[in-house]
């Protein structure tokens, strides 16, 4: 998501500013900021504290925070550090220009935090195109209506809103004629409630159709999908869609159905495991993971345990696991039966060590097969191996005659497993 927005700005700028790799020689340093958990935002604030010395070498820095923090914080991030120029938040980073032009007239600091419920995205495409490119995010919706009890998403990125389908339509058509694009990753804090509150709007099954319609596009992604509203439909679309990538992001946050009511997660576990069970019958071959967060306000041992018999009896492929914290604004930051740090650490190990054997095994039984493989490029590990993904996402590494294949679709036969990804050797060019 945030990636995605960084993008826009970028696109936003057009010629005014040019990308450095060297932070320390920019006049022009724009921070993006996720304040999902608490670990990130406190990175950002040692960040944007180092650029207070560069702005004494360099006056005519301008020094911007962007996305969830700004809007979190907003003016409050300036009592801090009065250094920073610009505050820019989820809806207003789309005025960068105007922020820009307004701090070079001498109007400094500029703070955009409004967060509107009728808020129009703007179509953001490169003003020329970019360098080609195999993989592109698309954000299809923006904010989120759920409310979990821990999360701080509905607060500083605002209510759902899903974008125009034609507009979806005619970026990702644009990424796939002008810079050579072949996946997209469809984004959305709950993608599969995409177009309910809007008459006339496709649903999320069908939006996946329309899209797989894009000739030249070979493989659609998207994330997250939220467990309460996966429905049969979107399970059939994904298991007989050739073009929907065999791959799913299913959080289930927690085990068990006391924890899960307080986290507002709206599904029980027997609901859960039935969704799993349903997909996996329509579609055997699906990698599914997921987003755990223990230690969630009054958690108990035998709550946790039913986490773990979770992934036990699921075994994703992969998990995000996640130490409860407390974030500004949300109901559970609010609950007294908060659990002491190292309760929470001992749990977080203890998923780790379970997780660490299934997605072991779940690699190891790749071993021997073939699979598909959409090149992305040279392995940033291994200049000499090509890297790209199974339609399950799972990263396969490979070594292959040429190296200039990215963006073509490969036969790859596996020969070892890691712990988060395959090794093989390239076997067949199956498109081009
Ligand atoms: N929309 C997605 C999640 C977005 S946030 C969904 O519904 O699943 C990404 C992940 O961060 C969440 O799935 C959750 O596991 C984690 N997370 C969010 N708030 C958190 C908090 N307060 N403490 C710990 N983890 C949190
Ligand atoms: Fe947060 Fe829940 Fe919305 Fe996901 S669905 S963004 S966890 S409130």
């Amino acid at each position: 998501m945030n990636e995605n927005d960084s993008e826009k700005v970028l696109y936003l700028l057009g010629d005014l500013y040019e990308q450095t790799p060297h932070p320390e020689e920019a006049d022009l340093i724009l921070v993006n900021t996720c304040s999902v958990r608490e670990k990130p935002e406190h990175k950002l604030y040692s960040e944007i504290g180092r650029f207070k010395d560069q702005k004494k070498r360099n006056p005519g820095l301008i020094v911007g925070v962007m996305g969830c923090v700004a809007q979190q914080e907003g003016e409050n991030l300036l009592k801090r550090y009065p250094h920073i120029d610009m505050i820019l938040g989820t809806q207003g980073f789309y005025r960068i220009r105007e922020a820009l032009e307004l701090i070079s007239s001498g109007k400094r600091p500029v703070v955009f935090t409004d967060l509107k419920e009728d808020f129009k995205f703007p179509l953001v495409l490169p003003q020329k195109p970019q360098n080609r490119r195999v993989t592109a995010y698309v954000s299809i919706m923006q904010g989120c209506d759920n409310f979990c009890s821990y999360c701080i998403v509905p607060y500083v990125r605002g209510r759902e809103i899903s974008r125009k389908p034609e507009e979806i339509l005619d970026e990702i058509k644009y990424l796939v004629e002008m810079e050579g694009v072949r996946e997209v990753t469809l984004l959305g804090q709950n993608v599969n409630s995409y177009g309910k509150k809007e008459r006339d709007f496709p649903d999320f099954a069908e939006l996946l159709e329309r899209v797989s319609q894009i000739d030249g596009l070979w493989r659609i992604r998207f994330t997250t999908s939220h467990p309460k509203d996966l429905c049969e439909k979107l399970m059939r679309v994904i298991a007989e869609n050739p073009k929907v990538c065999k791959h799913i992001h299913l959080p289930l946050q927690a085990g068990s159905n006391r924890v899960l009511k307080r986290m507002n997660r709206k599904y029980t576990r027997e609901e859960f495991l039935e969704k799993v069970e349903k997909l996996r019958l329509l579609c055997p071959d699906i990698g599914i993971t997921t987003d755990i967060i223990v230690g969630f306000p009054g958690e108990t041992e035998e709550d946790f345990e039913e986490t773990l018999d979770i992934l036990r009896q699921v075994r994703f492929q992969e998990i995000f696991s996640f130490k409860y914290s407390d974030r500004p604004f949300t109901t559970a930051k609010r609950f007294s039966d908060k659990l002491p740090e190292s309760v929470k650490e001992e749990r977080l190990k203890r998923v780790h060590s379970l997780q660490a054997e299934i997605s072991k095994e779940i690699y190891r039984s790749y071993l021997g097969k073939e699979v598909e493989v959409l090149v992305e490029g040279i392995s940033s590990k291994d200049p000499q191996k090509l890297t790209g993904r199974s339609t399950q996402n799972l990263v396969v590494n490979f070594t292959a005659p040429r190296l200039d294949m990215a963006g073509t679709l490969v036969k790859v036969l596996i020969e070892e497993a890691g712990q988060h990804s395959l090794r093989g050797r390239y076997l067949a060019t199956l498109q081009v």
